[in-house]
């Protein structure tokens, strides 16, 4: 007799699961005996339900510092993080079995969703010619021509593999074109991992200044003190503060990068207006304007912010959904900065740049989100609204004072007294500790987000209304578990 055990999806109507658990079976092939269910697999059944993911974790603190490869990994994951080990569509699987609507999608990678077929087989059918080249390829111009098509300012287009390669890479032009040093950035916005932007990414009140003229503080030791002179720190969503430093500093300054939705400290969009007056006083000082599209792209609009908002920058830079899952990044920008670049001019350069697997998945990802007329990007902001208004009234509807933003697919949840959080300061008092408690009762109930309510929910053009409507049925249930132990 042969025995094995496999996992599957919970589809069948049984009273006291829900949908989206899993259930362990085993089945004796060759039999003709019904399947025996062994148990449900859920952490609010299992008495170590993560256990796999707190030995695999010991192992990897071993060989890894921190015991992972990026530190938002393991930030706030406490006591350890969970890991991950298959998706499908909307939904993930961690090591221990247990099944989420997943709201990380890789920090918003995953636009389409986990292991989309057209994504898949086209990264399949590229290993059939060959995984990377080192030549310019016709598939990149296709992906360019994509690129050029649906954004605003992509008159030319250029391509790596980060977030951090592209901002590096823009502000890199930037300088190089205007012959000036210094960059403004904002207090609170995240632009990657190179020296010149990790200033004020995360900047703690004690220390970190007035709110008019923040104090530029360094996010990590080991960045030299040399970088840190040629960076301002703003203050976002206040035009008049940042007119007061572009009166001041604007001969030495060759670009504002900013994130046209605030999206690292949970997600606040700009204020009516705001980005037509940053607009304006860039082109008044002539100063660069660098969006920062790297969230924003391909996902709140098939033009990304610039044409959510109808403000067109200089450059921009995407990654994340540009690839669906797969390493690629791109710098757009208006033909007279781009065509700089080149032998000679201004350096761009990377063996993997424009490499031909993750180009083809970012051609399968551009086509599907066209699909029907930009279609996916109509039903995410109208998936984003429907959970941020659901959100917000089960909040209210337990007791709870909470403010939900949203900006498209992507969500943040502030607990605070405040009725409104549009600065990085008012994002900074709110509650993080209640948040996290919510989210580890989410997580009991099939919902994944991420320990820190600073990352955003990411939906994806995958999640559908059943999603929404399970995730507001375990809100409801995660704060009624919660009334033994009250938020406020
Ligand atoms: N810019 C923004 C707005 C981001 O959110 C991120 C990553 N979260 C980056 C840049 C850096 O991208 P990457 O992690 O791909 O280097």
């Amino acid at each position: 007799m042969s025995v094995r055990t496999i996992i599957l999806p919970y589809m069948v109507e049984h009273g006291e699961l829900c949908l989206g658990e899993l259930i362990e079976m085993e089945v004796l092939l060759n039999r003709r005996e019904e399947p025996k269910l062994l148990g449900v697999i859920n952490p609010t059944t299992e008495a170590a339900p993560y256990e796999r993911s707190r030995q695999l974790y010991e192992q990897a603190r071993v060989y890894m510092p921190s015991g992972a490869s990026s530190n938002v990994r393991v930030h706030l994951h406490e006591p350890f993080p969970i890991l991950f080990k298959k998706g499908e569509g909307p939904r993930v699987w961690d090591v221990d079995g247990n099944s989420y609507i997943d709201y990380l999608m890789a920090y918003g990678a995953l636009i389409l969703g986990h292991k989309h077929p057209k994504i898949i087989a086209a990264i399949q059918k590229q290993l059939q010619d060959g995984t990377m080249f080192g030549t310019t390829t016709e598939l990149e111009i296709e992906v360019a021509k994509m690129v050029a098509n649906a954004v605003p300012c992509a008159e030319m287009v250029n391509f790596a593999n980060t977030g951090t390669e592209a901002t590096m890479e823009a502000i890199r032009i930037a300088r190089a074109v205007t012959g000036k040093d210094k960059l403004i950035k904002f207090e609170g916005h995240y632009h990657g991992h190179h020296d010149s932007v990790l200033f004020s990414v995360d900047a703690p009140s004690p220390v970190s200044g007035l709110e008019a003229s923040p104090t530029r503080l360094a996010y990590f030791p080991g960045i030299p003190d040399e970088v840190s002179k040629t960076v301002i720190v703003a203050p976002w969503n206040n035009i008049a503060a940042l007119e007061r430093i572009l009166k001041k500093y604007s001969s030495d300054v060759a670009a504002i990068i900013t994130e046209p939705v605030m999206a690292n400290q949970g997600v606040i969009p700009p204020e009516p207006e705001y980005l037509k007056h940053l607009r304006e006083l860039t082109t008044k000082y002539d100063v660069l304007l660098i969006f920062d599209e790297v969230l924003t792209g391909f996902r709140v609009a098939r033009g990304g912010a610039q044409e959510l908002y109808g403000v067109t920058p200089d450059i921009a830079c995407f990654a994340k959904a540009l690839g669906g899952g797969a390493p690629v990044a791109a710098v757009a920008g208006k033909r007279d900065l781009m065509s700089m670049i080149g032998p000679g001019r201004i350096g761009f350069g990377g063996t993997y740049n424009a490499n031909p697997l993750s180009l083809a998945a970012s051609k399968a990802t551009l086509e599907t989100l066209v699909e029907n007329d930009g279609e996916a990007f109509r039903r995410m902001a109208d998936l984003g609204s429907k959970l941020r208004d659901g959100l917000a009234s089960k909040f209210k509807e337990a007791g709870y004072q909470a403010v939900v933003n949203a900006v498209g697919p992507l969500l943040s949840i502030y607990f605070t007294k405040l009725r409104k959080v549009s600065t990085y300061r008012q994002s900074t008092q709110c509650d993080q500790e209640k948040y996290k408690r919510f989210r580890d009762e989410m997580l009991k109930h099939g919902v994944y987000m991420h320990p820190d309510g600073l990352e955003r929910i990411s939906l994806s053009a995958v999640h559908t209304e059943r999603e929404i409507e399970q995730t507001l049925v375990a809100a409801e249930e995660s704060l009624k578990a919660l009334r033994t132990q009250p938020l406020s």
